[in-house]
């Protein structure tokens, strides 16, 4: 456990950040990369289209919009951050699809990518960054309770999955495709109706804001 970090060693911080960036890629990340706070491009449009098309997570759980924090709140909170750790995680096209057939391996796949960030995210709390947070990928109403009636957060009780579910990157209006893409790491639009024969690849993505 490291104290609580409230000065600015940068030697320190780079160090920490790419011990969180190896971390991330022995957890199963593709690639990952550490990247300034300043650069995360956030906007409204992203959560648009949670709704049009309407996406089947849209309201249904606390960490989906129109529920979790909004694109402007998220953008007011990281003026007061500088690095962070975005990485990505491939996943086979037959598994990306929607299709039945593959539901627990798609499940199991964004699980992977929640793990991740909680992963990260408690490291980095406990080597003394104690504001670090972090977004995942997809709804944790389809990750952790597809199962379930319904999300219980949003009925005021405790989260079933409180310390890994989280938001995606989307859900507060991150362009991730953007960037991956500025990263130099291939991306694919992946829609409801996309076939595996026509997918190169799955992506999945996660963040962890530290500092
Ligand atoms: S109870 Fe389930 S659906 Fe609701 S926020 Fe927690 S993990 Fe997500």
């Amino acid at each position: 456990m490291g104290r609580i970090c409230v000065d600015d060693d940068f030697e320190k911080l780079q160090g920490d950040l790419e011990r969180y960036k190896e971390r991330a890629l022995n957890l199963g990340a593709s690639r990952a990369r550490i990247v300034k706070v300043s650069e995360i491009p956030v906007d409204e449009v992203i959560t648009l289209k949670c709704q049009i098309p309407r996406c089947f997570g849209y309201g249904t759980c606390a960490h989906c919009p129109p529920h979790t924090l909004k694109p402007a709140e998220l953008r007011e909170h990281l003026k007061k951050y500088n690095w962070a750790v975005f990485f990505t995680r491939d996943v086979a096209p037959q598994v990306i699809v929607r299709d039945k057939a593959t539901i627990k391996e798609r499940v199991s796949a964004y699980q992977d990518v929640f793990n991740i960030v909680s992963e990260v995210e408690s490291m980095a709390f406990y080597d003394g960054y104690y504001l670090a947070f972090g977004f995942a990928a997809g709804s944790c109403k389809h990750t952790f309770c597809g199962q379930q009636e319904s999300c219980i957060a949003l009925e005021g009780k405790k989260c079933r999955f409180a310390l890994r579910a989280r938001p995606s990157m989307e859900a507060v209006g991150i362009d991730v495709y953007k960037m991956a893409a500025e990263a130099g790491w291939d991306i694919y639009p992946i829609g409801s109706n996309a076939k595996a024969a026509e997918v190169p690849k799955g992506v999945l993505a996660g963040i962890v804001i530290v500092k």
